[in-house]
């Protein structure tokens, strides 16, 4: 399933900057405006007798070049967002988390970006404590992949950790290959960056709060997990299943709905094993779409919630407040 050696090639070295934590894309674009942040930014849903709580770290507005759909012409990109009503010349990306409330547990799905965030990001605290949390009440956390945006905030800068008592789920395949040295080693200069960062969050986490979980096995009571592997070697999706609801967390299966939903053979840029990504996505969106589950996005517009419903050659998004 994973065809290694697509992982270190093409266009999604370039997204990353070899300098800093932060990716080149969760960086706002100069001179097109400021994307506007959800006000409150946080929604909550029923899912059986669990709280599903979307809690939203903030919008990076990034300026929409040929490099951002790989394998389609920019015209046809452009197209496809004026059809919907939407800017031609940039593109907003918000970044939402999710909290499970499940009996006492308090399970936080990816991080956002803490203290390595654009101006408009790193909210997600601020939108914790406006949903009722506190750090300290999150019991676990689960990481869907180990890209900047998904795991920056689980450590501070002075290297403390932003959720002191919670063990964090990660998937093994995903940490085995950004904490490989050798690959690290033999990584283009512009993807170093993204190695460092995992070193950054991971390398001194101690062995009894690190849980590494096999895709596709239960994470948690009521909580499986599901290989999506392409975005990233790794790439996991999580479900939860209560009184017969379910709510199916994507990820970055598809960055902007708007898009990659709307054309699921679509290649992000981010997209480290296209080929891999684009079947992944096809399969998970006719599945999601066909029981007409709830599902949530880290990208997906706020409140991040919602259906997929078929239309044309892919599926709309259907949000739900
Ligand atoms: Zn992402």
């Amino acid at each position: 399933m994973i065809q290694r050696r697509q992982f270190l090639g093409g266009a999604a070295l370039a997204a990353w900057s070899a300098t800093s934590f932060v990716p080149v894309w969760a960086q706002n674009a100069p001179n097109l405006g400021t994307p506007e942040l959800p006000a409150p930014g946080f929604a909550r849903q029923k899912v059986g007798d669990v709280e599903v709580i979307a809690v939203n770290d903030g919008v990076a507005r990034r300026p929409l070049g040929e490099e951002f759909v790989r394998n389609a012409p920019l015209a046809e990109v452009k197209a496809m967002l004026a059809s919907q009503n939407l800017s031609t010349d940039f593109i907003d990306i918000p970044f939402t988390a999710f909290v499970l409330v499940m009996g006492s547990q308090r399970v936080l799905i990816d991080t956002g970006l803490g203290e390595f965030a654009p101006p408009t990001a790193g909210k997600l605290l601020a939108n914790l404590a406006a949903a009722g949390l506190q750090p300290a009440d999150i019991t676990a956390v689960l990481i869907s992949h180990y890209h900047g945006d998904h795991i920056n905030g689980l450590r501070k800068r002075d290297g403390s950790w932003t959720f002191p008592n919670a063990k964090v789920h990660v998937p093994a395949p995903e940490h085995a290959f950004w904490m490989d040295d050798a690959k690290m080693n033999a990584a283009p200069e512009a993807l170093k960056g993204a190695f460092q960062g995992a070193r950054r969050v991971f390398a001194d986490k101690p062995a009894d709060k690190l849980v590494l979980l096999q895709p596709g096995a239960k994470v948690l009571p009521g909580i499986a997990s599901i290989a999506a592997f392409g975005h990233t070697p790794g790439h996991t999706l999580f479900e939860v299943t209560s009184a017969g609801q379910t709510f199916t967390y994507l990820a970055d299966l598809t960055n902007a709905p708007t898009l990659f939903a709307r054309n699921p053979d679509w290649a992000v840029q981010f997209d480290m094993d296209a080929e891999a990504a684009r079947r992944v996505r096809r399969e998970m969106l006719a599945r999601v779409a066909a029981k007409d589950a709830l599902v949530g996005g880290f990208h997906f517009p706020f409140p991040a919630f919602g259906r997929k419903v078929v239309a044309g050659n892919g599926y709309a998004f259907q949000p739900v407040a």
